[in-house]
């Protein structure tokens, strides 16, 4: 589907968004609350003071983006989330730059992260997390046919929509697949084995991920857990997981089939992909076209009483992203496909 289609009229498409002075546009903007930050960036929820609208903005500081290399993850990131478009999947719709830093536009998703939930409660109950893995296998099947591996599910980059359906946000490791990839990135805690032995990967990290994540989800806790990233990849490639009691039995079935160190018989990953974990038995009882039309229950609503409720995110302290350096003709050039 074309990326402008998604543009509400009152922004400017890609190539319009090169011919205009872009501060004029992010002028448009009044910046309410930081409700993200990461090593190189933060995501702020904004107004549109002339639509009315509330979005969020992700701002990336060019010059940090460049000093801890991240210009192809960037790349990649602003180039897949224009091609894409599925309801679980947050919606880009805009971005810039000028000579400091990156802008994109995002659909503000007003009932924070999965994590927070999860936090909250504990663990979820069966049917809950099978509501949330239900709407992740959807949206990872959708890339999976397009090539593009993810490479960062965890519940904190799981927000949820007002309604209580998933929007899955950071495409900063996403990836468009030509052959296998090598670069070590993602969550310590949801490597697959394949990663940290850095024997080359495919759309069967997303898998691994997504058999961590229901774990997490149903018990509370990752199922490879230590205080330090090494003792972690340990337990990965070691591959023992305690399996509490309370655990169904056929969500660990699905977990174990997931979690399994050989990639090609991971499910998921053979011969019918992503059918064969739609056919599992923890997801009988689901009709997928009705999971890709919203039509199951959300089992958890957000509390928002207006769109621009910012009550379901921690505010981050605002510092001043403007002051960052501007970048140099031919550091600007890295990004003129921006
Ligand atoms: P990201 O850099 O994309 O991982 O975003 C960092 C954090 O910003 C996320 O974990 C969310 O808490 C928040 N965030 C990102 N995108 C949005 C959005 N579209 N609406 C609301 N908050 C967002």
């Amino acid at each position: 589907m074309c990326h402008s289609a998604l543009i509400t009229c009152a922004y400017h498409n890609r190539k319009s968004s090169k011919d205009h002075n872009p501060n004029s546009i992010i002028n448009r903007f009044k910046c309410l609350f930081v409700s993200g930050t990461g090593t190189f960036g933060r995501v702020c929820l904004c107004r549109d003071k002339a639509a009315d609208e509330y979005l969020a903005m992700k701002i990336l500081s060019m010059a940090d983006v460049i000093r801890l290399k991240q210009v192809d993850h960037v790349m990649n990131e602003k180039n897949i989330l224009a091609e894409i478009n599925h309801p679980f999947i947050v919606n880009l719709r805009w971005w810039t730059h000028d000579d400091t830093c990156l802008y994109m536009l995002f659909d503000y998703v007003c009932g924070g992260e999965l994590f927070s939930y999860l936090r909250n409660a504990g663990r979820f109950s069966n049917s809950i997390g099978n509501f949330y893995a239900a709407e992740i296998v959807s949206a990872l099947e959708y890339l999976h046919a397009r090539n593009i591996v993810y490479r960062d599910l965890k519940p904190e980059n799981l927000l949820l929509a007002k309604d209580g359906h998933m929007k899955i946000t950071d495409f900063g490791f996403a990836k468009k697949l030509t052959d296998r990839t090598w670069t070590l990135c993602g969550t310590p805690e949801y490597l697959a084995p394949e990663i940290i032995q850095s024997k080359g990967h495919n759309k069967a990290v997303d898998w691994w991920a997504l058999g961590v994540l229901i774990y997490e989800m149903l018990v509370g806790y990752p199922p490879f857990y230590d205080d330090n990233p090494f003792g972690i990849y340990e337990k990965i490639l070691n591959g023992r997981v305690e399996w509490p009691r309370h655990l169904d039995p056929v969500a660990k079935d699905i977990i174990k089939k997931l979690l399994v160190q050989d990639r090609t018989k991971r499910l998921g990953n053979m011969k019918c992909g992503s059918e064969d974990v739609k056919r599992h038995r923890w997801f009988k009882h689901l009709d997928w076209a009705d999971v890709f039309l919203k039509k199951l229950q959300p089992p958890i609503v957000p509390s928002v009483s207006y769109e621009g409720d910012t009550s379901n995110f921690d505010e981050y302290p605002e510092t001043d992203w403007k002051a960052v350096r501007a970048l140099d003709p031919d550091e600007l050039k890295l990004f003129s496909n921006f």
